[in-house]
């Protein structure tokens, strides 16, 4: 086993590390306040390559492969998790259409992904019935002398409102269950697709995260990704990749808030000593730090799996599963040592513990990692279901 980072690895991650320090920092706070969507700092990272980690150079990628698109995640949600959900979404689309699309739809979409010119991508597959359960989805697609009409609704879409280039999954042949959901690519701006009122949420508040209305939205056969019923493979194959982005954001956001923890346990004084020379504010810190390490080392294994072609699903799940949940104990425990001045706006704790709860919630909740997790493993012990 080797630990150590390539060159290539430590560039993108230092690139990342300082971009975000340098240019998303100083604004992270005013985009929480104002619901503001980053479309500058999302043009910028694509100048740094950053909306296209692991695509190919043919197509306007870093080719950097996915433990650096890891790293790069956790420096962005590190300093910014609103900007890095966008990114996180940008680079699951751009990679899915490398993976299942036809030449012609690679280079037509996947260049306007990595360049910024698309802004962001987004990902239309839950809707207001169908979340953990995407099989239950009502959205159609039938098929007309040209191509398809699509109507329907989904729900929480992030930059679903931003996004020129959309992923929208709907059923082709609604008799056929799970294969009867295909994925078609939609270009924002599509008429007869819109977007509803962004939803109010409890953090992410510099993502945009909206309901996609479509109706009579027609599109051409070529805007068909991958198989005529392969939808939902399609659907799962881009989760397993999203969930070590979701699992790099979890850290980014749960290292942020042992950073602020550590640095505010030293400097804070009560009883005439720093909080830090109090066993009870050290083990919490240690725990913290043990937690997410382990959370790292899951996540970089995960990205190792995936990127030499191994099967990655179940890691994946474990990581996702763990870095979430280890983040949301680190920034609670970050609140917790700030005591009431964490419970306020004037530091950013209450931002990171606000922004962390979702990485529980989407791309697969916690509930649904662990029905993964164990699916593999019952299938491994031959009790397969
Ligand atoms: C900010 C945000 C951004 C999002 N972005 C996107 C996006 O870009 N694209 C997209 O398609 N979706 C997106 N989502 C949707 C997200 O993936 C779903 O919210 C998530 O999959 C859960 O679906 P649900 O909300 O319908 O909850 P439900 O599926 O209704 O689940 C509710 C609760 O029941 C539990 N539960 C459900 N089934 C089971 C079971 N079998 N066993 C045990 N427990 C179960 C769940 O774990 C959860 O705790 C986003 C959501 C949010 C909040």
């Amino acid at each position: 086993m080797d630990f150590q980072l390539t060159s290539d690895q430590q560039l993108i991650r230092d690139t990342a590390r300082e971009f975000a320090e340098r240019e998303l920092a100083p604004k992270a706070h005013a985009r929480d306040r104002s619901d503001a969507f980053p479309v500058e700092e999302l043009r910028a990272l694509a100048r740094l390559g950053l909306l296209g980690v692991n695509i190919p150079e043919t197509y306007g990628g870093s080719q950097a492969g996915v433990v650096a698109y890891s790293l790069a995640m956790t420096e962005v949600a590190r300093v910014d998790a609103s900007v890095s959900v966008a990114m996180a979404v940008t680079n699951m689309v751009g990679e899915i259409i490398c993976r299942f699309g036809a030449e012609e739809q690679k280079r037509a979409f996947v260049p306007r992904l990595t360049s910024g010119e698309a802004v962001a991508g987004a990902f239309g597959l839950s809707e207001p019935q169908a979340g953990s359960d995407p099989s239950a989805m009502a959205t159609t697609a039938t098929r007309t002398q040209t191509g398809f009409r699509l109507d329907g609704a989904k729900q929480w879409i992030t930059s679903g409102d931003r996004a020129g280039v959309i992923i929208v999954w709907a059923k082709t042949d609604r008799a056929a269950g799970s294969k009867g959901i295909s994925a078609f690519i939609v270009p924002g701006g599509t008429p007869g697709l819109s977007a509803g009122k962004p939803e109010d949420k409890l953090g992410l508040r510099g993502s945009s995260t909206v309901p996609l209305l479509l109706e009579n939205c027609e599109v051409p056969e070529s805007a068909l990704l991958g198989k005529l019923g392969g939808g939902l493979q399609v659907a799962l194959t881009a989760l397993d990749g999203g969930r070590i982005g979701i699992a790099s954001q979890a850290l980014g956001l749960g290292r942020a808030a042992l950073e602020h923890a550590t640095a505010y346990a030293k400097e804070r004084h009560q009883f005439g000593r720093p909080l830090a020379a109090n066993q009870a504010i050290e083990f919490k810190l240690a725990d913290a730090a043990t937690e997410l390490e382990a959370a790292r080392l899951l996540t970089l294994r995960a990205a190792l799996y995936k990127e030499r072609d191994r099967s990655f699903t179940r890691e994946a799940s474990m990581a996702k599963l763990y870095a979430s949940e280890a983040a949301g104990r680190a920034c609670d425990m970050a609140v917790q040592v700030f005591g009431g001045y964490g419970y306020t706006r004037e530091f950013p704790v209450e931002r990171y513990f606000r922004d962390v709860r979702v990485t529980r919630i989407y791309e697969g909740t916690s509930e649904v990692q662990r029905i993964v997790i164990a699916r593999a493993l019952l299938k491994q012990a031959g009790i397969g279901t």
